[in-house]
């Protein structure tokens, strides 16, 4: 298996301003010593409340966002300090962004040819308008929309559509490496069935590598090959789809799913039971000593208050970051 993006201790603190001299008084957390790696070909999900920094996450990944601290390895190539200037020229053709409304990323004003011309033409691929024309046909056909689509504008279309496009925007230079953030979530379910299904076609056509970002554990289950479940701004758990969701061993997952109705029956048939988590979502500015999770953990003992506990394989490719859970080889 080869990994296509790996990151090791990938931080991404936002300084929180105050007073007229706008003085840094603290630090949002979003992204806290994250390290992983994404293997070619699959899609991995990454599932959280709102506020957990999956988002910043993705973006600090791809260097939207500086990162903190930590590197970033794409096909072995440290990209967490290069210029933009060598990020354009290397990296940012070859992993592309899918984002939850599509329509709030398409120009109202600028017709469907003219939203996908702009990767093309920023990156000279063609010599002739033909050219471009008739790749911006196939792109549209690759994604299920008729040609003709091409004079039209984003107001002409409805919400599946619209994320139609904005996949074809994102497959159009030929990425090895597709973020999606929330990409199906403003869309109904049967659309969000669809839209699944064209991401599946487009990974096997074209060999993609998916980082599929989402709150909804149904969706994040129905086209992941792993997952990842972040608590503020760490990874609590990684594992294998199946391994996650028929047997999920951290307290914060086991919670997490229970309370999902779809995933109230577990393997055995037995009706999982829905685990309450007491007290509030705490700040990312200032998250618990320890454990992060130990405010809201039923399990938590003393020393879930000072050591905060390492992700380790406690299992074939499964990880858990909980002082329950032992080293497979400890
Ligand atoms: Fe709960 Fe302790 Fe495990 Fe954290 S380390 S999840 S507080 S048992
Ligand atoms: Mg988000």
């Amino acid at each position: 298996q080869e990994v296509i993006l790996k990151i090791e201790n990938l931080k991404k603190y936002f300084p929180i301003k105050a007073g007229v001299i706008q003085r840094t008084i603290g630090y949002v957390k979003a992204v806290d010593d994250i390290s992983l790696e994404v293997n070619k070909g699959e899609t991995l999900g990454i599932v959280g409340e709102s506020g957990c920094g999956k988002s910043t996450m993705g973006r600090t990944l791809i260097r939207l966002y500086e990162p903190t601290e930590g590197s970033i390895y794409f096909k072995g190539k440290d990209i967490s300090t290069l210029p933009e200037r060598e990020l354009k020229r290397y990296f940012r053709r070859q992993i592309q962004m899918i984002f939850q409304d599509p329509y709030a990323s398409l120009n109202p004003r600028r017709t469907i040819r003219k939203t996908l011309l702009d990767p093309l033409v920023t990156h000279k691929l063609y010599d002739k308008t033909e050219e471009y024309d008739q790749r911006i046909k196939e792109l549209l056909e690759i994604v299920g929309l008729d040609a003709s689509a091409i004079n039209r504008y984003p107001h002409e279309f409805s919400g599946g559509q619209r994320q139609r496009i904005g996949i074809a925007r994102a497959i159009a230079l030929n990425p090895d490496v597709i973020i999606a953030d929330e990409a199906v979530s403003a869309l109904d379910v049967s659309i969000q069935a669809q839209i699944i299904n064209l991401l599946k076609d487009l990974q096997n056509e074209f060999q993609l590598t998916y980082i599929f970002i989402s709150h909804d554990l149904s969706v994040v289950r129905h086209i992941s090959d792993r997952v990842a479940v972040m608590y503020l701004g760490k990874i609590m758990e990684l594992a294998v789809r199946d391994d996650l969701f028929d047997d999920p061993l951290h307290p914060y997952s086991q919670a997490l799913l229970s309370a999902v109705p779809e995933m109230e029956i577990e393997e055995n048939g037995q009706k999982r039971e829905r685990i309450l988590l007491k007290g509030d979502l705490p700040s990312p500015s200032s998250p618990p000593s320890g454990c992060v999770f130990h405010t809201r953990c039923s399990a938590a003992m003393p020393h879930c208050m000072e050591v905060m506990p390492e992700l380790k394989e406690v299992k074939k490719n499964h990880f858990v970051a909980c002082h329950l859970f032992k080293g497979k080889n400890e």
